[in-house]
């Protein structure tokens, strides 16, 4: 059936970030159409433009009036999550807060392994039904899309078991796109040898979850303390022979040049970057690769933003997630990123708008079909319950 909606305060179409591939972005590149109108079926849009303009043909569609109080805008990415896990770690965040080193709480066998070992010994059941309810919230905040990683299990039966759950939610929630990420080097197991747990995820588990369908994309966690530069090159080489999408989580508590290496390996993203150096960020700028920020982990773990100005005056692209997970950032609520992006990164509306849309389906892969109101793209957007789209991140964790 074909549908419209007419007399739209604003439709934020994002044509302008689209021409400019999402780099040196203005303000008037989200390209708001006034009094806006959006045709569509149940897959795609027909048409888009001022409401006085609507095609003769499209006027006896069954038509909602806005009457220029909502906007309309593409349906929000969040391109960066660790969605699936089991356990609470509040008690953990109260210590930390209150000034205990996260080093100590390790030590006592608290952070990470008190999720790797809830996550280990949870149900498929179980893991679907908690991951259920997160993405219903992250869906509330105007999340369309969201990308969902692995990683709370570091053994072969358990990261693919969290990769199942990411398939039930498909299959739950029919109005959200899920991607899912394989990020078997997110830690290193307890009690096993680095290299043997390389081994496994290179010889065994990565070529299962190809034959399985479970991910599209593979993810390492270069940095100090975890995967070196040539371990993650590896591990990434490897998936990109099997045919994964690569994805880095690089630069984040150190710089380890892992921004260059995402650059060279032609990763769709780069995600943290809060350690990137000057070099790094001259690679990302010329190549594809998203730079993908992270503000809510740099709140949450009391350390310097990173430098998004400088990554997006080089003319790299940057998209912005929230990091969703039990340790260090522990929200579904995008909005507040785009907020967080504004105030402490000092990005425009246009730069904080792409981060949502365009810029996160370029790091997805999903670009031809999401995060733009342009005929033959997805009928996936959001109308606001605002005239303005700046409404929605003014208004700080709402
Ligand atoms: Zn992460």
């Amino acid at each position: 059936m074909i549908r419209a909606f007419i007399h739209a305060s604003k439709v934020l179409t994002g044509e302008g970030i689209l021409l400019k591939e999402g780099r040196m972005l203005k303000p008037e590149d989200v390209s708001a159409i006034d009094d806006g109108a959006v045709v569509f079926d149940e897959k795609k849009i027909l048409w888009v433009g001022p409401t006085r303009e609507l095609p003769k043909k499209y006027q006896r569609a069954k038509t909602t009036d806005l009457r220029k109080k909502r906007a309309i805008i593409p349906g929000l990415i969040d391109s960066h999550t660790h969605l699936v896990f089991a356990g609470s770690r509040a008690a953990e965040f109260a210590r930390r807060a209150a000034g205990e080193s996260y080093q100590k709480i390790a030590g006592e066998g608290g952070g990470i392994l008190t999720t790797v070992r809830a996550t280990r010994s949870a149900s498929v059941q179980d893991l679907f039904q908690s991951a259920l309810k997160r993405a219903l919230i992250a869906y509330r905040f105007g999340v369309r899309t969201i990308e969902c990683k692995s990683g709370y299990g570091l053994d072969h039966a358990t990261e693919l078991k969290c990769l199942e759950v990411v398939k039930h939610l498909r299959q739950a929630l029919p109005q959200m796109t899920f991607v899912s990420t394989y990020l078997g080097a997110h830690a290193v197991p307890e009690g096993v040898k680095k290299s043997t747990y390389i081994d496994e995820i290179i010889h065994r588990t990565l070529p299962e979850v190809k034959r399985k369908g479970l991910a599209e994309f593979c993810d390492v966690f270069i940095d100090e303390g975890y995967y070196t530069i040539q371990e993650g090159e590896r591990i990434l080489r490897a998936a990109k022979k099997l045919g994964f999408k690569l994805k880095i989580h690089a630069d984040e508590l150190g710089n380890t040049q892992s921004t260059r290496l995402a650059a060279k390996l032609q990763a769709h993203s780069a995600d943290h970057l809060l350690c990137v150096s000057d070099q790094s960020i001259r690679s990302l700028a010329k190549a594809d690769t998203v730079a993908t920020l992270l503000p809510g982990t740099a709140l949450y773990l009391k350390v310097p933003y990173a430098p998004a100005r400088k990554i997006l005056d080089a003319g790299a692209r940057v998209a912005i997630a929230t990091d969703f997970n039990p340790g260090s950032c522990y929200s579904l609520n995008l909005p507040l990123m785009m907020n967080l992006s504004a105030m402490q990164m000092g990005m425009n509306l246009a730069e904080i708008f792409a981060g949502v849309t365009y810029s996160a389906a370029c790091a997805l892969g999903l670009e031809q079909s999401k995060g733009a109101i342009l005929p033959g793209f997805d009928s996936d957007f959001i109308v606001l319950p605002y005239a303005e789209f700046e409404e929605l991140y003014y208004r700080m964790g709402w």
